[in-house]
């Protein structure tokens, strides 16, 4: 640290973000990507939208928002686009919490939570998820603070029914509530048509995961008019043009592919649940997992042993150092054939260990 960094980020530690090593070439079921590359018309869009580079993008994102207007039937007015969901989220804790509205979100969750909150300099309290790793909701009733839920979460993969989610929003009239949806299109329920309802809903979506483009980073977040609005008045005090030319084509692009996409999400689904039968055989205690990737543990080898094992073997995986789940590995599903590989290099370290 220089001399000159400010006093006040003296607490805090920054996202550790998956690995994208160069050093070698790996199975990659670390970070939650697609194991999919977008399909031709995203990438063409890409290289197309290459022409205008000397010019500034559309502030306003007006066509990318009007496309997803159409796509999710709920108006334009009530759509944010931001660079990657991560920016949404961001300007969700700077325009809804300060020091006195602190933020409310579980001890095991999506971990930039924390960070967002320290690097904002807002006041949280983590509620610790229940022992089985699920969400008791009347902890969130009335609790004066704003709430942020992934739901599905991050790493478990448990989803909370929509109805739920529902009397979280009911029981917090005074208070915003944001849903980050980011794997929602591999299971659950989305809050989305709630919008129309509460004025206190903040639901944040992402193309990173089941729209192959986490390196085109794109998200937007739907709310009511008013929550949008606030957003915006943050968006054009820090970067306006924060959705690139390149993103904002390819994004429109890729909501023309929805088939594309539904039958990709389709595949990864069914091959999550074969994994999840094959490392049950193998002694795996498993998660019920509405996402593209599974939270697993095994009595016959410790977590980070494990994740150190498999990277030997080209396979990353996502290995969280934290008290109560450092026995887990997270595990993101990829195509059939890297989870055959998964499968066989598993049977191998367990048999090692004999
Ligand atoms: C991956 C992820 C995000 C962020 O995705 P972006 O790439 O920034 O859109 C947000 N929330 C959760 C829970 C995630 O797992």
């Amino acid at each position: 640290m220089s001399r000159f960094f400010s006093s006040k980020y003296d607490n805090l530690t920054p996202y550790t973000p998956g690995e994208q090593p160069v050093d070698r070439r790996y199975i990659k079921l670390n970070t939650n990507e697609s194991p999919y590359p977008p399909p031709e018309p995203v990438k063409k869009a890409a290289v197309d939208s290459s022409e205008n580079l000397n010019l500034y993008c559309d502030p306003e994102c007006t066509a990318l928002r009007e496309k997803l207007s159409g796509v999710y039937g709920v108006k334009k007015e009530k759509i944010i686009v931001t660079n990657g969901s991560d920016e949404a989220l961001d300007f969700a804790f700077k325009s809804f919490c300060d020091k006195k509205t602190g933020a409310a979100f579980s001890d095991i969750t999506y971990g930039f939570y924390r960070v967002f909150a320290e690097a904002n300099g807002v006041s949280y309290k983590e509620i610790p998820l229940k022992e089985d790793f699920s969400l008791d909701i009347s902890d969130y009733f009335n609790i004066g603070k704003t709430v942020f839920i992934a739901n599905p979460n991050a790493p478990t993969g448990l989803c909370i029914p929509l109805c739920d989610i529902e009397k979280i929003v009911k029981e917090n009239k005074n208070n915003v509530v944001v849903i980050d949806e980011a794997y929602i299109d591999f299971g659950g329920e989305s809050a989305l048509e709630l919008t129309e309802k509460y004025d206190n809903l903040l639901v944040v979506r992402t193309f990173s995961k089941s729209r192959s483009m986490a390196g085109a980073r794109l998200g937007f977040a739907v709310g009511s008019e008013e929550l949008i609005g606030d957003l915006n008045t943050l968006r054009f005090s820090v970067n306006p043009y924060n959705v690139n030319s390149m993103t904002q084509k390819t994004g429109i692009a890729a909501l023309s592919q929805e088939e594309y996409f539904k039958n990709k999400a389709g595949e990864i689904i069914k091959e999550r649940e074969r994994a999840k039968r094959e490392l049950s055989k193998m002694g795996f205690y498993i998660l019920d997992s509405s996402a593209n990737f599974l939270f697993a543990r095994s009595d016959k080898i410790g977590g980070k042993e494990l994740y150190l094992r498999l990277k030997e073997k080209g396979i990353l995986v996502r290995h969280f150092d934290s008290e109560r789940i450092k026995e887990f590995n997270r595990i993101t599903v990829g195509t059939r054939e890297q989870m055959d590989a998964l499968f066989s290099a598993v049977k191998t370290i367990l048999e090692e260990r004999l």
